[in-house]
């Protein structure tokens, strides 16, 4: 006998793409559409999002009783209490009122969240910190951010800004960094980071593999840094390890601060997990406090890109309403507040 299971939609929004999904409540996904974002302006990005979701309900044929909301994950600057989108530059808006405008649309409750803690959200529900009340996920990618779930609740902060793991520093007087600080984590570890890093040392005449694409006139990417590393060189690997090594000088700061459980990693840069996970689990245990970090499970995303669309969709899976159904699923049920 099948289950009846209670769906909820998520929708990614990003600077190139909107991915959107029917999601169950225990994970599984109904439909899926992915559509290019056009950004030319607040209406296109408007009948895009329209456009995504209308296609996504006629590919799924349920009955929309069974939705039981749209939940949304963007990147930017979010106000998740109002549901607007406040300033996405990857996007080209500013006070934009999704929220407002989906709900009068489909007639559906809408929540919002940023990308990092869509990500945690999912993580927590169907990932690798299921069944468990302190999990922090961190993004390392273009930037550096971090979801974080202590005590069973999001951590949001008062204005929707916790988590920007990437700002906090490492290095007093380190790199100055856009958003004023110095040393900033992310200024070391970032994909954009890792590119720049590679190429002041490569000037100074350090020798790497990654110097045949120099010669081409091929500009390096990390997917060339992943390709020379995986190859055996020696500078690609270092540079990953190091990068490993601030990572986990970054992550026990968090679990020090907030005595997690599970530490999940995504984003592009953890395409290089193999080089940079060992550095990072290395660096927590030798200079973590003991009775913090023995257990702390440190992980790579299991659910990977579809972390922003599942954990959007899952902003209705974790809380109150989820009693009313008989089914529940009793492992979500302990996620709730
Ligand atoms: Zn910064």
């Amino acid at each position: 006998m099948t289950i009846r299971q209670d769906l909820a939609i998520g929708l990614d929004l990003g600077g190139t793409k909107i991915l959107a999904a029917l999601i169950s409540r225990d994970g599984e996904t109904v439909s899926e559409i992915e559509n290019e974002t056009s950004k030319q302006s607040k209406e296109e990005v408007t009948n895009s999002i329209f456009h995504t979701i209308n296609r996504l309900l006629e590919n799924a044929k349920v009955d929309r009783k069974r939705i039981k909301g749209i939940g949304i994950a963007s990147a930017g600057i979010i106000d998740s209490k109002q549901k607007v989108i406040k300033f996405a530059s990857n996007l080209g808006l500013e006070n934009y009122p999704i929220g407002a405008l989906l709900e009068c649309h489909y007639e559906l409750p809408v929540q919002l969240c940023n990308d990092a803690n869509a990500s945690a959200i999912a993580e927590w529900i169907w990932g690798a910190g299921k069944g468990k009340e302190n999990l922090i996920y961190i993004t390392v990618s273009t930037g550096v951010g971090a979801g974080i779930i202590s005590n069973g609740s999001l951590v949001t902060g008062t204005s929707d800004s916790a988590g920007e793991f990437g700002h906090t520093s490492i290095m007093h007087q380190g790199i100055r960094c856009e958003c004023g600080n110095r040393g900033c984590l992310e200024k070391y570890t970032s994909g954009t980071a890792i590119v720049n890093t590679a190429y002041q040392r490569l000037l100074t005449g350090e020798e790497s593999s990654l110097q045949k694409w120099i010669f081409d006139g091929t500009t390096i990417t990390n997917k060339h840094i992943a390709v020379a590393a995986s190859e055996g060189d020696a500078f690609s690997i270092n540079l990953l390890q190091e990068v490993g090594r601030i990572l986990g000088t970054g992550v026990n700061n968090l679990i020090h601060l907030f005595n997690t459980e599970v530490i999940v990693f995504g984003g592009g840069v953890m395409n290089m997990s193999s080089f940079i996970l060992p550095a990072i689990k290395e660096t927590v245990r030798q200079y973590g406090i003991f009775h913090m970090v023995k257990d702390v499970a440190i992980e790579k995303t299991i659910l990977g890109k579809r972390g922003g669309v599942m954990g959007a969709s899952g902003l209705f899976f974790t809380n109150e309403s989820t009693k009313e159904d008989a089914t529940t699923n009793l492992k979500i049920l302990s996620h709730e507040k």
